[in-house]
């Protein structure tokens, strides 16, 4: 979504290429800016409470010690002195049910090879921190056909029961080799 458009943005600032009007060219800048607003969008939808207050103790992200910053709601968190970037520090929080959520954590997933849901988590909060981040990863992935196709079990039959002649003891219905044979 976003960060395909982002990746491509990139490319469009190097090499700036023309719609076929000549209008619409994207710079990283916009792709940030749409981002972000989306961003907003979401955690106003979701987080209205927090959003407007983020240090109320009832909150259920009071344990993420939440700011806002920008209008975006982040995570506090103890890695203000780490060597990371701010979004990595600082990640925007987002909602588990939501399906710009949905759609980050498919990219993610497409873009690392459909990687398992723990590195996945790993992935998406150098810039994300989903709410529930696992269980919503679980839920958006059990969706993903390719995963399904990799991960399915094979089916087994259920095989009839052996015939008597194979199993009995009784000599009557035992057929030795060549019992019975034939010539043209
Ligand atoms: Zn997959």
């Amino acid at each position: 979504m976003l960060l395909q458009l982002r990746t491509k943005s990139v490319a469009s600032t190097v090499f700036p290429a023309k719609s076929e009007e000549g209008i619409l060219n994207l710079l990283l800048s916009d792709v940030e800016e749409a981002e972000t607003r989306i961003v907003k969008n979401v955690q106003n939808q979701t987080f209205p409470e927090e959003w407007s207050s983020p240090n109320l103790g009832k909150s259920p992200l009071a344990k993420l010690k939440p700011f806002v910053n920008d209008g975006v709601l982040r995570v506090g968190g103890r890695f203000d002195r780490a060597n990371l970037s701010y979004d990595a520090k600082h990640p925007m929080i987002l909602p588990g049910k939501h399906r710009v959520t949905e759609m980050i954590i498919l990219h993610y997933h497409f873009a690392n090879g459909h990687v398992g849901p723990y590195q996945l988590l790993g992935e998406t909060r150098q810039r994300f921190w989903i709410v529930n981040g696992v269980s919503s990863i679980r839920r958006v992935l059990r969706r993903c056909h390719e995963c399904k196709c990799q991960n399915s079990i094979v089916g087994k039959q259920i095989t009839a029961p052996l015939p008597a002649v194979r199993v009995s003891s009784d000599s009557h219905q035992l057929i030795y080799p060549f019992a019975a044979v034939g010539i043209d």
